[in-house]
């Protein structure tokens, strides 16, 4: 089959309509919204386009699907989920396109997205058998204590662009791991990958109604009456800061559970007795992965001065050497962003930094033709006052500041109101432990540039957000504590 048809094939069939209560539905209104290919600006195909009306149709048929889905017996919910795990896998190449075509990263980095996004399922479909309580003699030994943990009920789950299926089933496995119902509202760029998987878990047995899937262009319209609904009991977000905050404050009226993963602006540090190689290969992941566009994307690399010369080069040499191109040619490393506000932000960001002084070593340029591309960019001698010390660049580039004392680094470092990552490079045990102690972060990279994986509970500090995903607590934020005083 050509390649073309191939593309063609796996975008027909994807369902383009919203799933409330197991069906596939249009809009009330028979409108719709396009979904294109960042490479090349093309339309990819039309989805749905919720209504506030049908937003809450979706409410009705997850509050209506709770009760009998938080009674399901918790082998058969870890059940599905493994079963679930199995199909994303030997689908992982049809996936990997889907996802390829709508958000614009290389195969390559599309695969590896879906072992991760698939581990979360085989990780809570082995949680769903372990939620515990405990059971004590009172104190004064008359009663007695019984603590149990019950699904939250229904769940407002919404998932950003950057990592189309991940963000979801960081989401929807611990929800259905717990036996809550769920509307998901998947990113307006990527709606596509959500919707193949809830066809996935379909098969894979989940009931109708446990997961309702939103596509909408009016994203705040249809969210927040939902949010202010009472039936909703948790709000999992992913996204920007600034939209977390008005999440919050929306989830205040009806005092909502929320998980907030929020924004990013991981400082990368490297001792003077860091191996520079392997920082080198860490600053690859950690600023490459996914384009640059990762909550954990290394934003600032501080460097120690008698290394940063040696650590500049050798990080410059890597990142003018790889191949951009269309996420679906073979041996493309870096594709494009995923619209052109993205890209536009990220050239604005080095151009501001160029003009206070930073010098390009490689990239730097938005390159001509069709398509969001960005070349892989490495900045020396960038000043603090560049605006991209302080945001999120959420692109290939890697701004490179030097220190002489490891107190202005960390100082550096955590001058931020992001805490979600850290990374940092030494070879010294006894130092490697007081800075990762003194970083403000919910994670630190130690000598290594990735921190995602599914057994560890991922989350942020300060304005990174409230909670955490994956790991042995992911669970608990789909729980709720009862605690029965028994007098016996
Ligand atoms: P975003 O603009 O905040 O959007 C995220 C999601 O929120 C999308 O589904 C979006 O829908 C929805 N949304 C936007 N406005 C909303 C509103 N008023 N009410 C309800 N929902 C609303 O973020 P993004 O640009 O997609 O993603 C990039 C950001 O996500 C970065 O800051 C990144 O650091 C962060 N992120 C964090 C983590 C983490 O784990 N901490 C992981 C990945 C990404 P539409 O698409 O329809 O606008």
């Amino acid at each position: 089959m050509a390649e073309s048809d191939r593309e063609r094939r796996v975008i027909d069939e994807v369902t383009k309509g919203l799933i409330i209560g197991g069906s596939v539905r249009d809009a009330t209104d028979g409108r719709t919204f396009g979904v294109e290919d960042p490479s090349t600006g093309e339309l990819l195909c039309d989805v749905a386009d919720a209504s506030p009306e049908d937003g809450m149709a979706a409410l009705d048929a997850a509050a209506n699907a709770q009760p009998s889905w938080a009674a399901t017996a918790p082998r058969e919910r870890g059940e599905i989920l493994r079963r679930a795990f199995e199909l994303v896998t030997e689908r992982a190449d049809e996936i990997a396109l889907l996802m390829t075509l709508e958000m614009g990263k290389p195969l390559a980095e599309s695969k590896a997205e879906i072992t991760y996004a698939a581990e979360f399922f085989r990780w809570f479909s082995e949680e769903a058998v372990r939620i515990s309580g405990e059971w004590k003699v009172n104190a004064n030994g008359a009663g007695r204590v019984l603590v149990t943990r019950q699904a939250i009920g229904p769940c407002l789950l919404i998932t950003p662009w950057n990592f189309p299926l991940a963000m979801g089933t960081r989401k929807i496995g611990p929800a259905i791991a717990a036996g809550c119902t769920m509307v998901i509202k998947p990113a307006g760029l990527t709606p596509l990958t959500i919707l193949k998987l809830a066809d996935i878990l379909a098969e894979a047995g989940l009931p109708d109604g446990v997961l309702n899937v939103v596509t909408t262009s009016s994203t705040g319209k249809v969210m927040e009456p939902l949010i202010r609904d009472g039936r909703i009991r948790k709000l999992s977000f992913t996204g920007s800061t600034e939209v977390g905050r008005k999440l919050i404050e929306q989830s205040a009226e009806q005092v909502l559970k929320t998980s907030m993963e929020l924004g990013g602006n991981a400082p990368f540090v490297v001792c003077a007795d860091a191996d520079v190689d392997e920082a080198v290969a860490g600053a690859m992941l950690a600023k490459m992965r996914n384009i640059g566009e990762a909550c954990t994307a290394a934003n600032r690399f501080y460097v120690h001065a008698d290394v940063a010369e040696e650590f500049t080069k050798k990080l410059t040499e890597r990142m003018g050497d790889m191949k951009i191109g269309r996420g679906t040619e073979e041996g493309v490393e870096v594709g494009p962003l995923v619209e052109a506000d993205q890209r536009d932000k990220v050239a604005e960001l080095v151009d501001d930094a160029v003009q206070k002084g930073a010098v390009v070593r490689t990239g730097g340029e938005v390159p001509s033709g069709a398509g969001y591309f960005y070349p892989p960019t490495v900045l020396a001698d960038v000043p603090t006052s560049a605006r991209l010390a302080k945001e999120e660049i959420f692109g290939p580039v890697a701004p490179i500041f030097t220190f002489t004392e490891d107190d202005d680094a960390i100082r550096a470092a955590n001058d931020t109101e992001f805490g979600l990552v850290s990374y940092l490079y030494t070879n010294d045990l006894s130092r490697a432990i007081r800075l990762s102690e003194r970083l403000e972060a919910g994670m630190v990279g130690l000598n290594q540039g990735m921190v995602s994986n599914a057994g560890a509970p991922f989350g942020g500090v300060k304005q990174s957000g409230l909670g955490r995903e994956g790991g042995s607590v992911g669970i608990d934020e789909y729980l709720e504590i009862k605690y029965i005083a028994m007098n016996v």
